[in-house]
């Protein structure tokens, strides 16, 4: 089974408010690898290259915490979702 089809059968109950931020976008900026873009197996993270801005679309997180570790900066501000909110795992 592909990623996409495995990341079909789950499912989001999203917030209105991001669990997920970056500290500093200056930080980013000079930031070469950028490790969350590639290392999200969501695909939630983008480099904007016109502002050079890294941004996350925390909507879609599963919640694996990839990002907040693999940043070599720790500039990822990461928690869990609010109650009620966030990723819908089922299995079967
Ligand atoms: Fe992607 Fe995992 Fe970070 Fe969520 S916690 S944005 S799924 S790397």
């Amino acid at each position: 089974m592909k990623l996409e089809d495995k990341l079909f059968l789950v499912t989001f109950n999203a917030d209105n408010q991001s669990h997920i931020s970056v500290k500093d976008q200056a930080i980013c900026a000079q930031c070469r690898e950028k490790p969350c873009i590639n290392g999200c197996p969501a695909d939630c993270w983008e480099h904007e290259k016109e502002k050079n801005e890294v941004l996350v679309s925390f909507e879609g997180c599963l919640e694996c915490g990839t990002c907040r570790i693999i940043c070599p900066h720790g500039n990822i501000d990461w928690k869990y979702p609010r109650g009620g909110f966030g990723v819908k795992y089922k299995f079967g």
